[in-house]
Parts: C-alpha cells; structure tokens; sequence
C-alpha cells in the first residue's frame, strides 16, 4: 500500500467527460489498495477566463478580490471531482484550500504556501475517503483567500504530498512526462525514465513547461517524488512489469535514485532573447550595479551576462541578454541611467539560447567543448556562452536554432533507439 497524491491539470479536467476519466485513475489506485489525495486544477481555459473578467470589471483592481474570483475555478473541479467519484462508489469530499486548511502569506496573486495542517486530510486518507483539494488557493493569515500564481496548482500538490508524507505525487497532464528536449523540434526526442531535481529545474525554467518551477523547488526541498504522467491514458492498463507505477511517465527524483546517469540529460531552446552591447564601459567598482540595477528597477529580467576583462584597465565591454519584448524598454532604461557612462550601446532581437543539461557535467570533462566543436561541424556561430555546474548554454542566430537542438541531441546520443 502507498500514500499517493494525485493531482490532475487543467486539460484532465477540461469536461465532465474528462473529469470521469481521470477519476477513473483514481479508482485504479484506491483499488490497489492505496490512499489516495486528489489536487485538481480549474478546467482549461477557466481561469484565463476569470482573470479577464477581472480586467473587464476594473483595469485597476483590489487584488484580494481578484483572488477570491480566479480561485474559484478550482472549487468547481474540486466538487466535481468528488461527486464523480461518490457515483463510483469512492467515499470522498471536496476542500477548499482555507478548508484544509493550505496556509500562505498575503502577497495576493502570487501567495507563498507558509503550511498545509495535515490534520484533516489524514484522518481522511487513513479512514479510506479521497479528498479532493482545490490546487491554486490557499487562505492568508488575515483570513482571505489567496492564489499562488499561474500553475500554481503544481506546487499546491507537492506541498499537500509533503504534508500528508505521500510516498509520490503524482502529476497528471497532457504529456507522458519529461522529454530530452521539445518533440516538436526533435522528433527523435525521447522521454526519460528519470531525472534528478536539479535537472528538472534547469529544464522547467528553460521553457519545458510541464511542472511550475516553484513546485520542483518545494519536491525537491521536501524530498517529494513527482511522476509526471498522462491522464490520458487508459486508466485500467495493466501496470508495466517492474515498474512502480506502471504505464509510463517520468519520474523527477533525488539524484541517488537514479542509477545510469547520463552526461547529458536534455536539451533546451529558449528563443525571442536580445542581446545588448555597452562599449567601452568604465571599470570601476560600481559599474555593474550601475548597469544591471536600473535595469532590475524596470523589472528587466537580465539573462545571459557577460564582461570582458580591461584591456588598458580603464574600461571594458558588457554584454548581456534580455527577452525581445523588453528591448527598447531596456535601451531606454540604460541611455538614462544615472552614473552610467560608456562609448556605444548596441544590440539586437532575435537569438536563441540553447542549453544542455545534465548532473554528469559534475564530473565529466569536456561537455562545453564538445558542444562548441558539434555547433561548429554544423556552421553555426555561438555569440555567447555562460556555463553552471550542470549546464552549458549558448545563444546563436534564431533562424539555426532547430538545427543546433537536433543536432545536440544526436550528438550527446539522446536519440530514441531505432531511428
Ligand atoms: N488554474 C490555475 C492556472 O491556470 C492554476 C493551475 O492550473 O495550475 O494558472
Ligand atoms: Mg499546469
């Protein structure tokens, strides 16, 4: 027997149809025997649709208010939910997030979760029901209702998981799980048994939106196994010889459960970066802030950054990137910096930033070169390069993009076998 919590997203939930099929899942479960906790998001589109009544009733508006409207898409599913799986004869209630209650502070719109009572939910599980918590809310210490950000259900779940001490959390959505990079681009790419935390995190703020950035964190800091996994498929397939939840997905654990490890684990592409150019800043201490803290006052998100060393020790280049959108913002921001001076500003819109990603760069030599000589072989001029401990990124011209995420991919020998 395993404590499981289960949370199903937006396209799990998407009709009433759906909504029986997921708990079909649930059923599965509960079946074998294993306590099961539900985290459901609003159905798909709901909450874009709340957050624009929102808009339309007041261009300016109290945000608590915003919260107790885009929070309630989730205690539609959530009630759903339960009433699908009562006529499947399951023992289960609905909670709203003050109900269980998910404790989180009053930054309203983008919360943090401070803590889940285990309480109610415990006595639950252990007397056989199935809770379903509403995802996305939670209830501030003023006693409002609160959300915590888009896709914010994703972190609800791990943070239930960890509460109630669930063996996995279980993420329910439109893809099998977590793939060596975007199919789309790489038809070969192949979807990973496994991945390590700390991968997972590089690969979801890189643009592999499967799991809410937050919710990897808070898993990885609570120890929460996640299995990223399909509602879609057939809830009553027979488990898979050996594995221990059958079927199929991925499961993002700590490093030490994974035995093979690869160098390389995936490969990201994030495109629409601009780069900026200041020659011939002044090097002195202070530059830098001067630089990047009018920048982060404009709530610029600076990327990529990199400085030359002086040549003469009187001045040095900068560069570094931004997203496209922010570009003449950017440019404008830094022409009226104050203390800033510097030759020339330059720059331009439309690079792409690839990255591989993998815990074996830890210990293995030569990941970045190679990935500079498999560009090379393939012509294309890297622009910049920055590297972490597990990973190595460079931006190129956006039109070579695909090229270099096929090519990457093959060359680290991520290809799904028989092609
Ligand atoms: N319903 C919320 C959203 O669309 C939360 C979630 O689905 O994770 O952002
Ligand atoms: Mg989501």
């Amino acid at each position: 027997m395993a404590r499981i919590v289960m949370k199903f997203g937006g396209t799990s939930v998407a009709s009433i149809d759906r909504i029986r099929h997921a708990a079909r899942h649930v059923k599965r479960e509960v079946d074998a025997g294993n306590q099961v906790a539900v985290v459901v998001s609003a159905m798909a589109g709901k909450t874009n649709e709340l957050v624009g009544w929102c808009r339309d009733a007041a261009s300016m508006h109290d945000a608590r208010e915003y919260d107790a409207v885009v929070a309630s898409g989730e205690q539609v599913t959530a009630g759903l939910m339960s009433i699908v799986l009562q006529d499947m004869g399951i023992q289960s209630r609905s909670y709203a997030g003050w109900q269980v209650p998910i404790h989180t502070d009053d930054t309203h719109g983008s919360a943090r979760i401070t803590g889940v009572d285990p309480d109610n939910l415990d006595g639950r599980l252990t007397g056989g029901w199935v809770p379903v918590v509403t995802g996305f809310q939670g209830v501030s210490g003023k006693g409002r209702i609160t959300t915590l950000g888009r896709g914010g259900s994703d972190t609800s779940a791990v943070a239930v998981a960890a509460a109630v001490k669930a063996d996995r959390c279980d993420i329910y959505t439109d893809v099998d799980g977590v793939y060596t990079t975007d199919p789309r681009i790489a038809p070969k790419a192949r979807r990973l048994s496994r991945i390590s935390f700390e991968e997972m995190l590089e690969m979801a703020s890189l643009g592999a939106k499967v799991l809410q950035t937050r919710s990897v964190e808070l898993a990885m800091a609570q120890g929460v196994r996640l299995v990223v996994r399909s509602s879609f498929d057939d809830p009553e397939a027979p488990d898979a010889e050996g594995s221990e939840w059958g079927q199929t997905g991925t499961l993002v654990c700590d490093e030490d459960e994974i035995m093979e490890k690869q160098i390389v684990s995936g490969v990201t592409l994030a495109k629409a970066e601009a780069k900026i150019t200041l020659r011939k800043v002044e090097d002195r201490p202070g530059i830098a802030a001067a630089v990047f803290g009018p920048l982060a006052d404009a709530h610029i998100v600076v990327d990529m950054i990199v400085q030359n060393i002086s040549e003469d020790g009187k001045s040095t280049d900068i560069t570094f990137t931004i997203p496209d959108g922010e570009f003449d913002k950017a440019i404008s921001v830094l022409r009226n910096a104050p203390g800033l001076t510097y030759e020339s500003i330059s720059g331009s819109k439309g690079g792409a930033k690839i990255s591989v990603i993998g815990v074996g760069m830890r210990s293995h030599a030569g990941v970045a070169s190679s990935m500079f000589r498999a560009l090379a072989d393939k012509g294309i001029n890297i622009q910049l390069i920055t590297t972490s401990e597990i990973k190595t990124s460079v931006l190129i011209e956006e039109e070579y993009a695909e090229l270099a995420v096929r090519a990457l991919h093959t060359y680290y020998g991520l290809d799904k076998a028989g092609d």
